[in-house]
């Protein structure tokens, strides 16, 4: 993603965090815009490394921290097999996800996983709150099978 799509879909991640009374600050904007021109899932030290426009590397702390607003936003999504970041488009709140991921050319697909109210009622169920919820499948994609 880049251009007017990139900026209208940042503007509306500002706007999302200001209903919430968060502010979507300079380190947070930059981390994400860069996960969305990406589209595809990041590494932190990758994210680090194209932090700065003039080529000027983060601090870990500054990426991580982004990261970490950005998840609680519902912005992004860690995938913990791939050590990885990947910004979300799907919705405006904390979702439940699942991704597609190929082993072969690391193409990655996000999908709404059809079970993740399940789980979170039984959680709550059994007085348990569920925060966050995140099924990685591994696999081939369809170009990748033949
Ligand atoms: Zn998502
Ligand atoms: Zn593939």
């Amino acid at each position: 993603m880049r251009g007017a799509a990139l900026s209208d879909e940042l503007s509306a991640a500002a706007a999302l965090c200001g209903q919430r009374d968060q502010r979507l600050t300079e380190p947070r904007r930059r981390v994400l815009e860069l996960l969305l021109a990406e589209g595809q899932p990041m590494k932190a030290y990758d994210l680090m490394a194209a932090f700065g426009a003039a080529g000027q590397a983060a601090k870990p702390p500054t990426v991580y921290r982004a990261l970490d607003f950005l998840e609680k936003q519902g912005l992004a999504h860690r995938i913990e097999s791939l050590n990885a970041f990947v910004a979300c488009r799907r919705g405006p709140v904390t979702h439940s996800a699942a991704f597609l991921i190929c082993d072969c050319c690391g193409l990655t697909a996000e999908i709404e996983p059809g079970k993740g109210q399940e789980v979170t009622d039984l959680g709550a169920h059994s007085g348990f709150q569920v925060q966050s919820l995140t099924i990685e499948a591994h696999g081939l994609c369809k170009a990748c099978q033949v």
